[in-house]
């Protein structure tokens, strides 16, 4: 028996993840073979065809689940497509990846580092909800000599205009020397706009350089460059289900 939940199908697909999928049904967004469907535990087959939102897609043999870590540059947008004809990550891609993939998560254009990128909605449903909390650790430089006071401040919570932080776990890397730079290490659980920036811009260090290295239980490959991508490996793809 090859048939399957709709909703588990969507998700498979990449189309959303399963709980996003059921709101889809439920308001009457899915269309099977060009019936409208609201019924969540609806079956479909590898013959059905399901359209959402107009986009039509084949519930037979998917693609295969692809799941790519990409050392960003700084100086890219995370987008699949911008309107500005900037440099995104998928143009990074190339040819070499023929599945059509999507970042899980963002970071700025200016912010470099590890991110990853995969055609698995479910995955990418559980990454980036800020219920589950997912760790990411960045390393910032900031000009001067960080003080404690600053980096306490950090740990406890930082007020940004649309709230408090979480308490970070900071640690400082690089001890200054005159004119010289401080770089620090930073992991949250969050995921606010321009929050780390914002955080140190806060206790009076801004940041000129970010780079992110450790996105849940994956680790930035200190082998690989910026701009540089690969696969993931089996032991890190289990490692994050
Ligand atoms: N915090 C930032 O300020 N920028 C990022 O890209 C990620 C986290």
């Amino acid at each position: 028996d090859q048939s399957e939940r709709l909703q588990k199908a969507m998700a498979r697909l990449g189309v959303a993840s399963r709980r996003h999928a059921e709101i889809l049904i439920s308001q009457g967004l899915v269309k099977v073979n060009g019936q409208t469907v609201t019924q969540p535990g609806f079956k479909v087959t590898p013959e059905d065809v399901i359209e959402v939102n107009a986009k039509t897609y084949s519930s037979g043999p998917s693609e295969d689940l692809v799941y790519v870590m990409l050392y960003k540059p700084a100086g890219v947008i995370t987008s699949v497509t911008d309107p500005h004809q900037r440099k995104t990550v998928i143009d990074l891609l190339g040819q070499n990846i023929k599945e059509r993939v999507y970042p899980v998560g963002r970071l700025d254009y200016d912010t470099s580092g590890l991110l990853l990128l995969t055609n698995d909605g479910e995955l990418t449903f559980r990454l980036t909800h800020p219920s589950f909390g997912v760790e990411k650790v960045y390393r910032a430089s900031v000009a001067g000599n960080i003080s404690d006071q600053a980096i306490r401040t950090l740990e406890s919570g930082v007020h940004l205009e649309d709230g408090m932080t979480s308490p970070a776990k900071i640690k400082k890397l690089s001890r200054y020397k005159s004119g010289n730079q401080t770089e620090i290490e930073l992991a949250i659980h969050e995921g606010k706009n321009r929050q780390v920036r914002r955080m140190l811009e806060q206790v009076g260090y801004p940041v000129f350089r970010l780079r992110r290295i450790c996105f849940g239980p994956l680790q930035l490959d200190p082998k690989m460059t910026a701009g540089e991508y690969r696969l993931l490996t089996t032991s890190e793809v289990n490692a994050l289900k």
